[in-house]
């Protein structure tokens, strides 16, 4: 019998390691990945229509409208064959009801991965960021260039991220759990979804290793 298509819902704090997970994902499994912060950047740097609403929102320190995020992603999750993965979708409870209508159109098998970090530790993870103009990537504590805040492959000063304040992150997390505290509970209450938390507070191959497992024992 021919298995039931897969979406895998990631839920978790920016800095749980939610977006390097799914991307390993995609080199272990014929799967699409659909971040939503990823698709909205890449839609605003493309100056399309929609690139050009959305940037409006963001200018004003608002969050993309739902009907917009959720058209978005519905138009993904209809025209994709494969197994899927959402980061970043459900974000509230009200995307998550339309998504479950979506869903109930499909025949879907749904799992969420809840990944979760203490505040503390996402702060720590967060403000150790740095970045290049060229495009790479460190953390001055699990990722360091080997001359302090130099660039590794044009020597540049690195930077820090403008949001990379503790008390910005400690307020985006208390609005993070309070939203996603909902979204949990209403997948807890639907029963349709397979729930699975995964602690976050471990090295990136320990955590892939247990989605491995779990992905592998659905049927
Ligand atoms: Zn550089």
């Amino acid at each position: 019998m021919k298995q039931k298509r897969k979406l895998f819902i990631f839920i978790g704090p920016p800095g749980s390691g939610k977006g390097t997970q799914a991307e390993l994902l995609t080199r272990e499994y014929n799967i699409n990945y659909f971040s939503v912060g990823e698709i909205l950047r890449t839609e605003v740097r493309n100056k399309t229509k929609l690139g050009r609403e959305v940037a409006a929102y963001l200018r004003s320190g608002q969050l993309a409208p739902d009907e917009v995020v959720s058209k978005i992603m519905f138009g993904k999750l209809k025209r994709s064959r494969k197994d899927i993965i959402f980061d970043g979708f459900p974000r509230n409870v009200d995307q998550a009801v339309s998504l479950d209508m979506e869903l109930d159109k499909m025949k879907i098998q749904r799992v969420v991965f809840e990944i979760t970090l203490p505040t503390k530790k996402i702060v720590e993870r967060i403000m150790g960021r740095r970045y290049c103009v060229c495009g790479k990537t460190y953390h001055i504590k699990h990722n360091p260039p080997v001359r302090n805040n130099v660039c590794d492959s044009c020597g540049r000063r690195l930077k820090t991220r403008a949001d990379a304040k503790s008390d910005v992150i400690v307020k985006r997390q208390e609005i993070y759990l309070l939203q996603t505290a909902k979204v949990l509970h209403f997948y807890k209450a639907d029963g349709g979804y397979l729930l699975k938390k995964i602690n976050g507070d471990r090295t990136i191959p320990v955590i892939n290793q247990e989605i491995n497992n779990i992905i592998k024992e659905l049927k």
